[in-house]
């Protein structure tokens, strides 16, 4: 029922399930089709279920020592005897797959036989309510389909495969061993050579692929899509791909790998990309955003009467404004232009004038009307903006095996390695990302793809097609077929250093596969701030990447700058890049707050009114009683009031403090 590929990694695993394949969650309550079918409960009775309660005979009720319950949808209807509870079961499935059934298709029969201590509660339970996960299964001794629920499938001998079958025991078959997985698990091609986890987090990533969102892009006006421009169909395919009809909506590209570490760029997940390959179009790819604007929010904000699309001020024109209000479709805009101005319909003032924030250039892509046919209907309006997101250094890149990468370098066409037909390789993959991941159906991929692509043709990747053993070994099957194509059986191949072009020691594993583009790029992501805005309360600077914040140095970075004695980086990110802040205290009397500044009449001497207001000479004292008395001039600096370098927070903590009338004095020495 729930797919067990499919599910988050971390915290919500296996609470966040997805349904398999052809399970499915009834949404309204079973009926019969037949219109002549009689009363559930009837037709029990008629096949030995002894009615109990009110209806039966004396209203006697069942008896847990003879009889076991038989309940429709957690009603006790009767009781029949564990025999006659088999043979009902058994019964009421043949009825549930008749051409028209008298009973309905989907009910649940389950029948727990009793058991040893610790099994479920005994007797047949029939349920036909809506709000249950079904799924189909194959009826051994009808051939027919017959879907079951959760709560008989524990109580059922169901076989996979053909050789899993016991004769006398096995009632019911699987369908397809495929039906298991969820249908974007299903994708993978190869899913069962994989080790499990990564086919989980291929569930993961396959949901975040920069793809073909929807066919209908110019009449949508979605906050933000994605788009692939240069899409490809896989040439490894499972069945589900042609079912689901998943050519229509591609997600990735057919890319040549060579399996090698060439130079230090492919280090740690990292994918040397060919800059050839990103120069012909290699995972191209933009963003749609759309505004959406209501004339009436606007007027309300403004205070305008009547608002309208305009692009007059009082000066004329605004630049870059159609006479509609709007830019035309197809113009660039940075920062800082005008997408859009509304006026009031009675003219006069300056219009109110939207302007693009992005720090990206973006290109209007339409501007539609919403309402009705009149111009006074004109009431909303919708302006869909592209950003082109080619790939660039530090984006996200995938296979279909939880394989992902980051690209770390354009490396151009000429430098690359070549084959002795003079294929250079779309991306370079490090060979340490196999060993420890154990994605064999990505290598399977790539020997069956590059066979495809010599021959002509898709391939099946369907998972559970081949066996590790026997006459239907995946390598030895894709192997045959390269090797007909003229290509070594296991598809290495000899490469040419493209630097050098002397050929190189070892063959190299070189094929196809499928890669996608996942939606995280670094545009989005990047955040850098030398210096910037600041909290108001504590000084300290704000996080945050869309306001030009820092990334937090916390408490275990803390810790591991302590572990390895980098005092002198710790006290510069945490005070000097932080809040650093001179305070003055006095030394006589250990306080931060009673130090204070007034206007020297000494130093003052010989100023004119006017500086003494601009530039006051400022003498610095103690205001605490005791040591005003304490100190020796009158006019002159306090010399126990001494500037000291804090945190400025430290300060706003004992200010916070003495606000509760706590006081704290400092020991300065
Ligand atoms: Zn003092």
């Amino acid at each position: 029922f729930l797919c067990p590929a499919h599910t988050p990694d971390g915290g919500p695993c296996g609470l966040l399930s997805h349904l398999s394949l052809k399970g499915s969650v009834l949404a309204y309550e079973a009926k019969a089709e037949r219109e002549d079918a009689p009363p559930l409960e009837d037709l029990l009775l008629s096949l030995g279920v002894t009615r109990a309660g009110a209806g039966a005979p004396g209203g006697r009720t069942v008896s847990s020592h003879s009889l076991l319950p038989v309940c429709i949808d957690g009603r006790i209807i009767g009781g029949a005897s564990s025999v006659d509870c088999k043979r009902i079961a058994v019964c009421l499935r043949e009825l549930k797959v008749e051409t028209k059934p008298r009973v309905p298709a989907t009910m649940e029969v389950a029948f727990i036989p009793p058991g040893n201590k610790g099994s479920p509660f005994p007797g047949l339970y029939l349920f036909t309510l809506s709000a249950r996960m079904v799924r189909p299964v194959l009826q051994r001794a009808t051939g027919k389909t017959e879907y079951i629920g959760p709560l008989e499938q524990g109580f059922m001998d169901i076989a996979c495969l053909d050789e899993d079958i016991r004769e006398g025991v096995t009632t019911h078959q699987e369908l397809d061993p495929t039906n298991m997985l969820s249908l974007i698990a299903n994708l993978t091609p190869f899913s069962d050579q994989n080790q499990s986890p990564r086919n989980m987090y291929q569930c993961q990533m396959g949901k975040q692929t920069m793809g073909t969102p929807a066919h209908s892009l110019h009449y949508r006006n979605d906050n933000k899509l994605y788009r692939l421009l240069t899409p490809q169909a896989p040439l490894v395919q499972t069945t589900i791909h042609s079912e689901y009809k998943m050519d229509e909506y591609p997600n990735g590209t057919n890319a040549v790998i060579a399996v090698m570490s060439y130079t230090g760029f492919d280090m740690e997940d990292a994918m040397i990309l060919n800059k050839g390959s990103y120069d012909r179009g290699f995972a191209h790819a933009t963003i749609y955003k759309t505004v959406d604007i209501n004339l009436d929010d606007v007027a309300q904000k403004e205070g305008y009467r009547e608002a309208v699309f305009t692009n007059k001020n009082r000066h004329g024109e605004i630049e870059k404004l159609e006479p509609d209000g709007f830019p035309s479709a197809g113009m660039k805009v940075t920062e800082g232009d005008p997408l859009y101005a509304v006026g009031d319909a009675a003219g006069g003032g300056d219009p109110y004038v939207a302007k693009h924030k992005d720090k990206e250039d973006a290109f209007v892509q339409n501007v539609r009307m919403l309402g009705g046919d009149t111009p006074s209907d004109k009431l909303k309006a919708s302006l869909t903006l592209r950003l082109p997101r080619n790939p660039v250094i530090g984006d996200k890149f995938s296979s279909r095996h939880g394989q992902k990468g980051v690209l770390s370098i354009l490396w151009p066409q000429s430098d690359m390695p070549f084959t002795e037909s003079g294929i250079t390789p779309d991306i370079l993959f490090n060979p340490h990302g196999f060993p420890s991941r154990m994605t064999i159906g990505m290598l399977v991929e790539m020997m069956a793809a590059k066979s495809g692509s010599c021959h002509g043709f898709y391939q099946n990747g369907t998972p559970f097609a081949f066996h590790e053993s026997g006459d239907q070994v995946s390598i030895d099957y894709f192997g045959e077929q390269l090797q007909a194509a003229g290509y070594n059986y296991y598809g290495s191949e000899p490469l040419y250093s493209g630097v050098s072009g002397c050929i190189m020691h070892a063959d190299l594993y070189i094929g196809v596969v499928y890669y996608q583009r996942l939606r995280h790029m670094v545009s989005d992501k990047y955040q850098v701030r030398a210096t910037g805005p600041t909290n108001q309360l504590t000084r300290q600077p704000i996080k945050g990447r869309k306001k030009g914040g820092g990334i937090r140095l916390g408490e275990m970075e803390r810790d591991s700058l302590l572990s390895h004695g980098a005092a002198f980086l710790m006290h510069d990110r945490l005070l000097n890049c932080s809040d650093r802040h001179i305070a003055y205290a006095c030394c006589r009397c250990g306080d931060l707050l009673n130090p204070s500044t007034e206007r020297s009449t000494l130093q003052t001497a010989g100023q004119s009114a006017a500086e003494a207001m601009n530039k006051p000479r400022l003498r610095l004292l103690c205001r605490n009683p005791a040591c005003r008395e304490a100190s020796q001039t009158e006019t002159g600096n306090d010399d126990a009031v001494e500037p000291l370098i804090m945190p400025y927070v430290y300060r706003y903590l004992v200010n916070e403090l003495a606000a509760m009338n706590v006081g704290m004095k400092l020991d300065i020495r």
